[in-house]
């Protein structure tokens, strides 16, 4: 009888496992068909990178508008000092900078980088386990190869003054300010995701993912809230806001940008402060 149990069980993940990669394929197929040429626009990476990052700001927009109203959310920002949320004005003074830097250096960077890439289109889609290893491949590379860069932003002073100083200007930080950075700043990040991908050897559907991921948690990290369902609530290996906001409030210490293993074995954890 548990024999029939296991089978079926059995049974049933195979043929989950199959289901989704059909949707995995389906949905390769449709963008290797239609979208070919628009993959390889030279635009299309900045312009993405720019479009999603403020897609996935504007949530913490309308809660930063809601917190002048609604205690509830304003008992989710995180008591480090937060204050009041960010006005409007910052905002928009925000979302100006960050633009103008993406038009004129962010732009035509990725312009150049996408034009020597070779761009493969392989036929098949990859597999769950495949996409769900690389992607997690790619996040523990990126997050080893930022905590470096990052620490070595803050130790090294000409670093800190001439690439890192700008993006501490938020010391309470909101989501915007995320890509709030010196050119050179995003421009090294960008050379760490694509080297992260080059080194991993991603499926490009996994590239994508994990861009978009990455953009996601990037915001999260910045967006001043401790809130229920954020995603460091789920996964306790991720730090998440208040790991990142005792780093711009302290300036010192959580320099990895999402897990916290790497700041725990090094000595620069710093506990965020209790919500
Ligand atoms: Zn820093
Ligand atoms: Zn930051």
């Amino acid at each position: 009888m548990w024999e029939d149990v296991g089978d079926r069980g059995d049974e049933v993940t195979d043929r989950m496992n199959a289901t989704a990669a059909l949707v995995l394929q389906g949905l390769w197929e449709y963008v290797r068909a239609g979208q070919r040429d628009i993959l390889l626009s030279l635009y299309l990476p900045a312009s993405c990178a720019f479009l999603t990052h403020v897609l996935f700001c504007a949530p913490f927009l309308a809660l930063d508008a809601l917190g002048s109203v609604c205690q509830r959310v304003r008992s989710w920002r995180i008591a480090s000092g937060s204050g009041p949320p960010p006005s409007l004005w910052q905002w928009f003074d925000c979302f100006w900078r960050v633009l103008y830097k993406y038009v004129t250096i962010v732009l035509p960077a990725t312009a150049l980088v996408q034009s020597l890439r070779s761009c493969k289109f392989p036929e098949l889609a990859p597999t769950c386990w495949q996409l769900f290893v690389e992607i997690v491949a790619c996040f523990l590379l990126f997050d080893m190869l930022y905590f470096m860069w990052h620490y070595a932003m803050h130790r090294v002073p000409w670093l800190y003054r001439s690439i890192h100083q700008m993006h501490h200007q938020h010391r309470v930080p909101f989501a915007l300010a995320a890509q709030d950075s010196s050119p050179a700043e995003l421009l090294s990040l960008l050379l760490l995701a694509l080297s992260t991908i080059w080194v991993v050897g991603c499926h490009p559907l996994s590239e994508v993912i994990f861009h978009l991921l990455n953009s996601w948690l990037a915001v999260e990290d910045h967006c001043g809230y401790n809130l229920p369902w954020a995603l460091h609530r789920l996964l306790p290996c991720l730090g998440g806001a208040p790991f990142h906001q005792a780093h711009h409030s302290l300036q010192s210490g959580n320099y990895a940008p999402y897990f916290t293993h790497w700041d725990q074995l090094f000595g620069t954890y710093r506990t965020p402060v209790p919500h």
